[in-house]
Order: C-alpha cells, then structure tokens, then sequence
C-alpha cells in the first residue's frame, strides 16, 4: 500500500462500531505535509500513477479526451482497464465498482470482484476494457420519474473518464470506484453526472464563439465551468445523536425547544476551533487529500457546532465528484470520532441552518479566468460580455434557478432571516456595478481599483483593499472574479444547480454570440467592431439588470421593491417546481442538448415525490415521537404534579403555581393529542391526491401546518417538563455539550 503512517493508523484503527476516540494525531504536522506532497492524491488514478503504467501513446489519446472532451479510443480502453486493476491490487483492492449518482440524491456503487474463469480453466483476476466502459446495474429501484416502469428493469452505467478512478477504503477494504454515467436501456438520463456533462458542452460551445469573437482564443481549445463549493455542516456527539429519533431518521430535529444562548453573542463563527473537531477536520483533510480533493479552509460557523470546509476550485463535472465524496467522507470520519457530521440544511429551528456556497466561474484549459475583470477597455470588454451573459440568464431564468435548489429542507431555510432569500437577484458590487453603468452610459469602461488601507501603528503594514464591500444577503454575489450561488442547500448534490446554471448561461453566451456575429462585418476595424459589441451589451443590460440588486436582500423593502420590478418570488418547494414544467424550460433543455422534454419531466416527477416522501417520513417520525416518547414523559410528570398538589391542599396550602402549571401541561397535552390526529388525516389526504403539483401544494398546505402546531405544543411541554422526565437530550445538551 502507498498510504502514509498515519493514515495507516487511522485505517487500521477503523472501528465500525464507529466510537474510537483515540486517533489522535500522533504524527507531527510538519511530517504529514511532507508526506502529503508525495501521497496527494495517490488513491487516484491520474497523472503520475496512470502515466507510469500505460504507454505513452494511450496517455496522450487519454489525456485528450480528459482535457479537450474528445471521443475516446475504444481501442486503449483494454490497455487502461488492466493497468487501473494492477493499480488497484497493489493498493489492496479485490473489487472494483461502477460509482453513479442516481436521482437519489446520493451516489450508489455496485461492487464486483476481479475474479473471471481463465480461459485454460481456474480463475484468474481480470478486469476488460469493456467492464470499464460498461457497466449494468439493475434500474428498477431507482427512482426513474416514470420514465421506466418497475418491470423494465436494465440499465447501463458507462465510464467517464474525464473523472478520475479512486480507491475508497471502507471498514478497511480497498475498493476501485469508477465514475460512470447512468442511463436506461432506452438511453435516458437517471442521474445527475449525464445532463451535467452536456450542460458543460453546451457552454463550452458557446463561451468559445465568444473567445474567438475576442481574438483571446489562442491555443485555447476549451472553455469550461470552474467549481469551488464551501460546505457548511453541523457536528453532534454520537451518542445523544443515537438518543434522538429524528436526528436519526430525519437527520433533523423535528421536535425541540430553543436554547436560551444560539448565536446571538456571535462568538462561534471563526471562534477557536475546538480540539475534538479540530481532530475530526485533520483526518478528514487527510482523507481527502488522498483523494486528491484540495480541502482548504476550515473554520467555525456562525451557529454553535457548526462548521464549514472549502476546497480550491476545479472544474465542474470533477469538483462535483468531489463534492459528493467530501459529504461522504464527512460522515465516515464524524463516526470514527464518535460524532456525527449533520449535513441537513436545518439541524436546529431557530439557529443559522447550512448552505453550499457554489462558487462558479468560466475558465479556458490555459486556465485564464473569464470572469477576471482586466485593466484594458479591449479585454474588460470580454469580462463584461461573460457577465451580461450571466445578468440576462438569471434575469430570464431566475425562476429555474430557484427550482433548482428547491426542496423540503431548504425550504425551512431560505426566506428565513439567515440564508439567501428566495428572491434571486444578484449583487454586483462596487466596481462590476461601475462598469455596468459606464457600459450603459457609453463611457470608457475602466476597472475601478482598490486602495490602500492605513491601519495606525506604523508597526503593522498597510493593506490592499478590494474595489468593493461584499454581501452576504444576495442569493448570487459577484465576488471579484466570480459568482457565489449561496442559496444551494448543504445536502444536495451540486451537479443539479450547475446543469440548471450552465444552461442557461450557455443560451445567453449563444443570443450574445449570435447578435454579435449579426452586427459586425469582415472590413470593421477592432474599435468599431468593439463599439458595436459595447452597444449590444448596454443594450442587453438595460434590457435585463433588474436582476441586479446591491442592498439588503433581508429587507422587506426589497420584497416590495421586486415585486415591483416583476422579479419572482417561490418562497416554497411547491411553488417554485412547476417552472420545470414550463414550455420555456423544455424548449432551452432540449435545445442545448441537456435533456429531452422526457428527462425533464422525470425529474420534476422525483423532485415532487421525494419532496412528499421527506414530509411524510418527518410527519411520522413526530407522531411516533410524541406517542411514545413525549406524551409518556408528560403524564409522568402531570402526576407528579398532581400527587404534589393533592399533598400541599392535604397540608392546608393552597398551591396556586402548581395548579397553574398542572393546568397548563394538561392543555398543552391536549393539544399536541389532537396535532397528532390532524397529521394523521392530513397524511391520509395528501396520499389520495393525484398529479405531483396538487400533492405537493397539499403537502405542504395541509401537513407542514399541523406538524407546526404538534411542534409549537411539544416544544412548550419540554420548557416546563422535569429535566429529569425529559426523554430527548436537548437544544442545549446537543450544541453546547459536546465538542470542547
Ligand atoms: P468566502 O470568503 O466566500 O467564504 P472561501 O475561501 O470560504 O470564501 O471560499 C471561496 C470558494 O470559492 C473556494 O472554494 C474557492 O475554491 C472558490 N473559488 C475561488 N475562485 C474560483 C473560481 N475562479 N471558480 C470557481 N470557484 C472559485
Ligand atoms: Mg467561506
């Protein structure tokens, strides 16, 4: 095995059980980086690990496909799959899987061995260039929108390779897990990675007609979309977690009462890390880097036991990859500390909740920014055209973007006074917005500069400070040289939303492409080709900058003010849904190559139904709770209560806040008994309604309603119930209790 020491230890030391405590970091830090410069990424197969044991003509054709996209030669796959297994066995693999993401929302792996008859009898282990390409998976119990019924059961995984195989060690087996698409029989999509890889085509198509029209395309032969998702998440100690029914089956609390501190001293975010998280964020680091995921800021959250972990960026289809590997590797190593990592959007009611910051940019493979602001007026020029394509696509599509991250969870979180609001706009900042007003004026077009920072002392020295503020309430931020998409939830998959954002980028960059190649002639000199350009872009900005708000998005002016502006506003799963069902939508997926009108429509079908099934899982978890656990502990305690009664009225006192209390617990009890009924026939109802928009408004009309009111009951009973009585650990017990 090529690992280090200490990962050695760290895997050896592997307890399913999942409660050793005791992986400290026994190696100095300086040894483990040393050692990381040669181990990065040394579970990948890539670069040098690949390049050492194929030959050098399949390298180059390899690399081709990987870097340019270009189809690949069938004829190496033979070559590439048995050097992959002799890789893999020398790391200690026996199996190898094809690693999809289906419409789960998760990512599925179906192990197999390398085991095979040998031709002259026995067995030998073997792995074809054809088990590399293909692989087939039963379909039928994933979730397929109704694009397949349940009898038609086959379906195809195949490779691609412009995502690196890797090892994944489980319960100390070594398996290789390689990155495949998977369709039906029929060639349908059924998961996240196939639209994901056109969408990232139709782009690149289009962002290069732009870079030619620029003349900026030298020994460019692509341009595609960068990633950087920073991830924010919630630790819990494993053993209150086990306690807590709803952390378990919903990953979220349902029930609760508030703990008297959340954050309002403001002192966990980026507050002194604690030593057990501390540890957890090392090993996970580790892990990650030998995946050759490039995790690198890690830092408290502004919510108590929350966290966030950001990698450098890369390109799209890989940073995705990489992305639902981190959530998975996240949870993996939380267990082996004896935590659990939350990954839900909203743990806790009433504290910050999680969110994905999706950071996106346009990048050629010579790796120039696209979204880089320059100094020249000739390059600005190519930097505002890309950003006139994002201003016009999320002012037209504004309502698929918020689809695109709509379901049950983060519905609990955005509008709330803590996360992005629903309303998706975007800030530009000080310097884009200069320029967006310049362009619109038809002035020159400069990038306005920073300045210098004096800070007093002359012993500390002065700082460069950026052209512009930042905001944290935009749901879309220009952040410099990039847009942060902060409304993504923290559990979702990433490959979704980009699809969404790459797709309607790409029909903005074709409109931009089409109009310029319209307006301009081969005679026109460069300043006359450039001030043709100038004027359809102010053009188009004046046409679509309503979309560009640089206030409080928190505010209920704004609310008001896009109203006015005609901008939509889906605050809720259930109406923010249906403009995937809109001819608008099936027109720009099918005509950019991303989805037919079919694939479309099936996965609106799952998101409809995975968003009732989540509610109805929660509906149930409450009632359960509150019939076994909650209503137990409240008649305990209301005849304690009585028994104290009756004993002080025996004694001739009259116990007036005893009574009240008693009083009040038998209200309140009797409240959350008929909250229980009425989500009982709300879940009746919502499972008789047919078509997926009626159910879900149903859901969410009928069902969300009576859990909020069993909540509110529940949450008032645990404020006046004996500790000691209480059965769940609570607010306090699970933020607060665990981490130092
Ligand atoms: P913030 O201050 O917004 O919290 P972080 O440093 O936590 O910033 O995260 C910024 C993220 O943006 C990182 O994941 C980083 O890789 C990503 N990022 C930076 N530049 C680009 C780019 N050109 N394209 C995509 N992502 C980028
Ligand atoms: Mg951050």
């Amino acid at each position: 095995m090529t690992t280090t020491t200490r990962s050695q230890v760290i895997f050896d030391n592997y307890n399913p059980a999942g409660r050793n405590r005791l992986m400290a970091h026994q190696v100095p830090v300086r040894d483990v980086l040393r050692e990381f410069g040669e181990d990065y990424g040394s579970r990948v197969f890539s670069g040098s690990n690949m390049e050492r044991r194929i030959s050098g003509q399949s390298f180059d054709k390899l690399e081709q496909t990987i870097r340019y996209g270009t189809k690949l030669d069938d004829e190496i796959a033979d070559e590439i799959a048995e050097a992959m297994k002799e890789w893999a066995i020398e790391n200690g693999c026996t199996h190898y899987c094809h690693w999809f993401q289906p419409l789960t929302g998760a990512t599925a792996e179906k192990h197999d061995s390398f085991l095979n008859f040998g031709s002259g009898g026995g067995v030998l282990a073997e792995f074809s260039g054809e088990s590399l390409i293909r692989g087939e998976p039963d379909a039928s119990s994933f979730p397929s929108g109704g694009i397949r019924d349940t009898f038609e059961a086959r379906g195809y995984t195949a490779w691609d390779p412009t995502s690196p195989a890797f090892i994944s060690f489980n319960g100390g087996e070594a398996t290789l897990c390689i990155p495949t698409c998977f369709v039906s029989w029929t060639g349908e999509s059924l998961d996240q990675k196939t639209p994901l890889l056109r969408s990232i085509e139709a782009l690149n198509t289009h962002a290069m007609r732009i870079v030619r029209m620029y003349g900026s395309d030298e020994g460019v032969h692509r341009v595609a979309s960068t990633l950087g998702c920073e991830q924010e998440y919630f630790l819990v100690d494993e053993e209150l977690w086990s306690m807590r029914p709803d952390l378990m089956l919903c990953g979220r609390t349902i029930i609760g009462a508030d703990s008297p501190k959340g954050h309002q001293l403001d002192d966990h975010y980026f507050g002194s890390i604690p030593s057990r998280v501390q540890a957890f964020m090392g090993d996970v680091e580790e892990r990650l880097y030998l995946l050759g995921i490039p995790a690198k800021t890690r830092h408290n959250e502004v919510a108590p036991a929350q966290f966030e972990l950001a990698p450098l960026f890369e390109s799209t289809n890989v940073a995705c990859d990489h992305q639902m590997l981190t959530m998975s590797v996240l949870k993996k190593v939380a267990r082996e500390h004896g935590l659990v990592c939350l990954l839900h959007e909203k743990p806790f009611a009433g504290v910050n909740g999680s969110g994905k910051h999706n950071n996106w940019s346009l990048s050629t493979d010579k790796g120039r920014n696209l979204l880089s602001p320059k100094k020249t007026m000739h390059e600005n020029l190519e930097f505002l055209t890309i950003v006139a394509a994002v201003v016009r696509a999320i002012d037209l599509h504004a309502d698929m973007l918020r689809a695109s991250i709509a379901n049950a969870a983060n519905d609990l979180r955005l509008g709330a006074n803590e996360a992005p609001p629903a309303i998706i706009s975007i800030f530009a900042g000080h310097m884009l917005q200069t320029m967006i007003d310049e362009l619109k004026s038809g002035s020159a077009i400069d990038r306005a500069e920073g300045s210098t920072l004096h800070l007093g002392p002359d012993s500390v020295p002065p700082i460069e400070r950026h052209s512009g503020d930042r905001n944290r309430t935009s749901p879309f931020a220009f952040t410099g040289n990039k847009f942060e998409f902060r409304a993504v939830g923290s559990q979702a998959s990433v490959a979704w939303p980009n699809t969404v954002l790459n797709t309607i980028i790409a029909e903005s960059l074709d409109h931009i492409a089409t109009r310029f190649e319209e307006a301009i002639d081969s005679d026109m000199d460069r300043s006359a080709r450039d001030e043709e350009f100038c004027r359809i872009l102010a053009e188009l900005m004046e046409a679509h900058d309503r979309v560009v708000f640089n206030g409080d998005n928190y505010s209920a002016e704004w609310k008001k003010e896009a109203k006015r502006r005609g901008m939509p506003n889906l605050v809720s799963t259930a109406d923010a849904l249906p403009a995937f069902s809109t001819n608008k939508a099936q027109v720009l997926f099918e005509a950019y190559g991303v989805m037919s009108a079919g694939e479309l429509q099936a996965r609106v079908d799952v998101l409809h139904e995975n968003y009732a099934s989540v509610l109805a899982i929660e509906a149930r978890t409450m009632v359960n709770m509150v019939n076994t656990l909650i209503i137990p502990a409240a008649a305990r305690y209301q005849s304690e209560l009585a028994e104290a009664v009756g004993s002080a009225m025996k004694a001739g006192v009259e116990p007036e806040a005893l009574q009240a209390r008693l009083s009040e617990l038998v209200e309140r009890t009797n409240e959350l008994y008929a909250g229980c009924t009425a989500i009982g026939e709300a879940l009746d109802k919502c499972q008789t309604i047919k078509g997926d928009e009626k159910r879900t408004k149903a859901v969410r009309t009928k069902l969300l309603p009576a859990m909020e009111t069993t909540r509110s009951a529940c949450d008032s009973i645990e404020a006046i119930v004996s500790n000691d009585l209480w059965p769940l650990p609570s607010y306090t017990d699970l933020m607060f209790s665990s981490l130092v």
